[in-house]
């Protein structure tokens, strides 16, 4: 496969440029381009201009708003809400950051429940900010239905990402954020590309019995990770971003999702803590110290890493760099930012198409 090579700032023009073209007003295109750019820096690349498709196309069927102002309510002295009345999740959660950090300053612990969110990004961004202000974080998103509960046949749970992430000193945070499902979905799409076999224990097919044919998968459901331990964490995220913050559980954001665009609208949790309000006499220095007796004590055993490292390792490289883009993913945004039609943008061939397929509940 052929590929370019983009600065992040080229990046950044090209998925503003074709944010803006489309619809989306000044405010969105910026906030959904650096989310995008973020996830190419750090090769997250199903979250990056890959996923424009799905912002697009949302847009297009007018299930996203594309200038919604979200709005923030303080809900208690710890908890403030954001309602990002359908618009996509990076512009209510940049207008959210600020308000939670500081009452979980003021409080110790505050919470930021998003509402009518549309959601189709990784979760490690905001808990890494918040963790750059000197605080613990943890986000919770549920999504569209397609991982079983363990032992059963119909999917009721999405993929569920949760992150969590712990600031350092002179390190950026640790950080992990990861789906609730075996794999992730487009690993297993990237597999029926390459035409390439399943892991055994990914998936169930169609029939309900174990699969390891990605397009039998893909027609099935996905398994939670760990058996019912995983399934433990994809319910406990269910509840926690959609009943606790008073918004849909995934198989309801897969029935709202009526044109399939494969990009959910729901809920989102995120908690923030002040480590120095958790004991007496707290000192961020001393707890983050004693946080990296842990680490040493990980990473002196040979084959073990840490969380986020593949990440800020190949960030410092790319921001230097830039990074390579499949060339007919680069091509066919540069046609469809010169007003091509949204169809072809979802149908390129240069990596997984993940758009127009979907499992109901
Ligand atoms: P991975 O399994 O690739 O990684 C999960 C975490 O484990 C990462 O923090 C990763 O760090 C870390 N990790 C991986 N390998 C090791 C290792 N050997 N030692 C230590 N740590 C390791 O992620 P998933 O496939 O589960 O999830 C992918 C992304 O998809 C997430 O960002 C998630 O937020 C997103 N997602 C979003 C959804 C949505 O609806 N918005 C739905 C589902 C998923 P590192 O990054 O450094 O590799």
């Amino acid at each position: 496969m052929d590929d370019i090579r983009l600065t992040l700032t080229q990046v950044h023009a090209l998925a503003k440029g074709l944010l803006l073209t489309q619809g989306f007003n000044e405010a969105h295109a910026q906030a959904i381009a650096t989310t995008v750019t973020e996830a190419e820096r750090d090769e997250c690349r199903h979250h990056g201009l890959f996923r424009i498709p799905f912002y697009v196309n949302a847009l297009k069927v007018g299930q996203a708003s594309g200038d919604a102002e979200p709005t923030v309510t303080e809900l208690a002295p710890g908890v403030v809400k954001i309602d990002a009345h359908r618009g996509f999740s990076p512009l209510a959660i940049e207008r959210g950051e600020a308000p939670l950090a500081e009452r979980a300053k003021q409080q110790g612990i505050a919470a930021l429940a998003v509402n009518n969110a549309l959601n189709v990004a990784a979760l490690w961004p905001e808990v890494e900010r918040l963790a750059n202000r000197g605080l613990v974080a943890f986000a919770f998103v549920s999504a569209i239905p397609y991982v079983v509960p363990a032992g059963g046949t119909k999917p009721v749970f999405g993929t569920n990402p949760m992150a969590f992430a712990w600031p350092r000193a002179n390190h950026p945070p640790l950080v992990f954020d990861q789906a609730a499902s075996e794999s992730a979905r487009g690993e297993i799409q990237i597999r029926m590309r390459d035409g390439r076999a399943l892991p055994p224990g990914w998936a169930i097919g169609p029939d309900g019995q174990p699969t390891t044919d990605p397009k039998e998968a893909l027609a099935g459901a996905q398994l939670p990770f760990g058996g019912h331990k995983g399934s433990a964490i994809a319910l406990m995220i269910e509840l926690l971003a959609g009943p606790l913050v008073g918004d849909l559980l995934s198989f309801e954001s897969g029935e709202d999702d009526v044109a399939n665009t494969g990009a959910p609208c729901g809920g989102e949790l995120i908690i923030a803590i002040d480590p120095t309000r958790c004991m007496a006499g707290g000192n961020l220095e001393r707890q983050m110290a004693h946080g990296e007796r842990l680490f040493s004590l990980i990473l002196e055993q040979e084959g073990t890493r840490l969380p986020s490292d593949r990440r800020y390792q190949v960030r410092k490289r790319n921001m230097v760099e830039g990074v390579t883009v499949p060339l007919s993913l680069y091509d066919t945004l540069q046609a469809f930012s010169a007003g091509e039609a949204v169809e072809k943008l979802a149908a390129y061939e240069g990596d997984v198409l993940l758009y127009g397929e979907k499992k109901g509940a």
